[in-house]
């Protein structure tokens, strides 16, 4: 029976998934050994809307605290700079997968030429609106929004509440490990300690030092789907001219895309790129004429798209980078980890602690869904992008695989964005549903078959529509507005512990 973990990682990772398990099952003895040395990956900025949820609803965190400390900004979206439209935005609630009894269609059918304002999110962010407006001016906070965060600070709240909650922390480099029946039975420390536990997490980033290093789990590469493989990274603090933009942008740049996520005070950029088609010294370059301003540490990381076939591999389960990346056009993999960490718990408590191998099967099938679900996704955003002509773009779109959601791809093609699309997706319960490879195939002018001629009387229903949304989101409120209500004192919370 598992009674104590060890959690290897103190990067966002280790501590949700040592939080999550010591908040949900109590008896546990956690433990987090993480190295200051090697330090934690700085980037995981931007998120989607489960992870307010974990937080608040799921952990309970109090959310008066965590606006306090960790001083996030909201998130309704992302505005791709992309395709033959030039742009067109995502939000985190419907705009497409929708048909209102009232019109003769789905949504996507009257977006070919124009796709704004298709929604009330939709047209918050296209007028940098945050929240809608209640009738005595303050925020009306949506569940629609997700959060950008600062990595760094994110981590920081982390520890503190996990310390809260009885999770030890304790500084080491793990440099081996001991083998057991079980699997793991030791790991070992530079400084000489040997911690034991039942139950080992690999949250050690991208150097899997369990499930990849030891245990040497086969690695998946998504390499003929996404191309991408590095990124510089920089940033520079915000003037007094710039509003916080309530959205991550994602810009088409010459061998790859930039993203921009709005933090109260830095505004931080990152060209994620692939390196057979421009130098480092290239992208620095590009990266720079595009940003002028940027200066606070520009960087560049390494990585490489795909997961470790199995997440869990006897008693060692990976979280986080260590168990699997894809590159961050859809911010997906705090998502991932929030998602991946409420089925193991769920998993733990149903086997009263005593896992199964065939339990074990089913977890791993399960992860395996959701990073396949993501580069589904991800294909279709490379292979449809027609903005720019540069070499990257064109290798983009003639070969990236997207042989997985070819059916889809066929049935868009001959029927456009119908409902009915939804049951050509390789599983219907993707994290991002139907909307989202909607707006996908729509935003990126996707030509299809069946067009729709609207009736003028249709044509009026979609316009008068469209203006409801428009003049609601004019009256929005902006980032700046809406934290300034939600950090003063007598700012009440619904759903907050009482006295948090
Ligand atoms: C370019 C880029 C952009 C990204 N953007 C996003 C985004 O917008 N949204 C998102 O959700 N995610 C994003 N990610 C993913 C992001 O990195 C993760 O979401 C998040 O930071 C999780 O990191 P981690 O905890 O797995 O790893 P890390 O932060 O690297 O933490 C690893 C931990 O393990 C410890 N460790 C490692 N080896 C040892 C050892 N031998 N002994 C002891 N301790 C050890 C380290 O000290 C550290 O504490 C991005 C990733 C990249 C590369």
């Amino acid at each position: 029976m598992i009674k104590e973990v060890l959690v290897l990682g103190g990067g966002s990772a280790g501590f949700i998934t040592a939080l999550s398990i010591k908040r949900k099952i109590p008896q546990l003895k956690v433990t987090v050994v993480r190295s200051p040395s090697i330090g934690v990956i700085g980037v995981g900025e931007s998120t989607t809307p489960n992870f307010p949820r974990h937080l608040f609803e799921y952990l309970g965190i109090s959310r008066k605290r965590f606006y306090a400390l960790a001083q996030p900004t909201w998130k309704l979206g992302i505005r791709f700079l992309w395709g033959a439209r030039g742009s067109f935005d995502y939000t985190f609630n419907l705009q497409l997968d929708s048909h209102y009894t009232d019109m003769e269609k789905p949504i996507g059918f009257y977006c070919d030429d124009d796709f704004k304002d298709a929604s009330l999110p939709g047209a918050l962010m296209r007028r940098d609106m945050a929240f809608p407006r209640q009738q005595n001016g303050a925020p009306d906070i949506h569940p629609w929004h997700a959060f950008h965060i600062e990595n760094k600070k994110f981590i920081e709240i982390l520890e503190i509440v996990a310390k809260e909650e009885g999770v030890e922390v304790t500084d080491g480099k793990v440099t081996g490990s001991e083998r057991g029946e079980q699997g793991i039975a030791a790991v070992h420390l530079e400084d000489g300690r040997r911690l034991t536990a039942d139950l080992f997490i690999d949250a050690s980033g991208f150097r899997s030092e369990l499930l990849g290093k030891t245990l040497e789990e086969p690695f998946e590469s998504f390499d003929k789907s996404l191309f991408c493989k590095k990124a510089v990274i920089g940033g520079w603090e915000r003037g007094e001219d710039e509003p916080i933009l309530p959205y991550t942008t994602a810009e088409t740049m010459d061998a790859g895309w930039a993203w921009r996520i709005d933090h109260e005070h830095l505004i931080n950029r990152g060209y994620v790129y692939c390196p057979d088609f421009i130098s480092d010294d290239q992208a620095a370059d590009e990266f720079q004429k595009k940003n002028p301003k940027a200066k606070v540490e520009t960087r560049i990381v390494n990585f490489r798209s795909g997961f470790y076939k199995r997440q869990w591999v006897d008693n060692v389960v990976a979280f986080g980078n260590a168990g699997g990346f894809v590159e961050p056009l859809e911010s997906t993999a705090i998502m991932i980890l929030c998602s991946h960490i409420q089925t193991l718990v769920d998993f733990l408590k149903h086997s009263d602690l005593q896992p199964t191998p065939t339990m074990r099967g089913l977890y791993n099938e399960l992860t395996a869904n959701t990073w396949n679900d993501i580069r589904q996704f991800l294909s279709l955003h490379y292979k449809f992008n027609g903005k720019l002509d540069t070499p990257f773009w064109k290798v983009a779109r003639e070969e990236t695989d997207v042989s997985g959601v070819q059916d889809f791809i066929d049935f868009y093609q001959e029927n456009g964005p119908t409902g009915f699309c939804r049951y050509r997706l390789p599983r219907t319960e993707n994290d991002f549903g139907l909307e989202g490879f909607l707006v996908m195939m729509v935003g990126n002018q996707v030509p299809y078959n069946k067009r729709h001629n609207a009736s003028p009387q249709d044509l009026v229903t979609w316009k008068r529509r469209k203006e409801e949304f428009a003049s609601e989101a004019a009256r929005g409120i902006r980032s700046e507005e809406a934290l300034a209500y939600v950090k003063h004192p007598g700012w009440q919370w619904n759903g907050d512990p009482p006295n948090s």
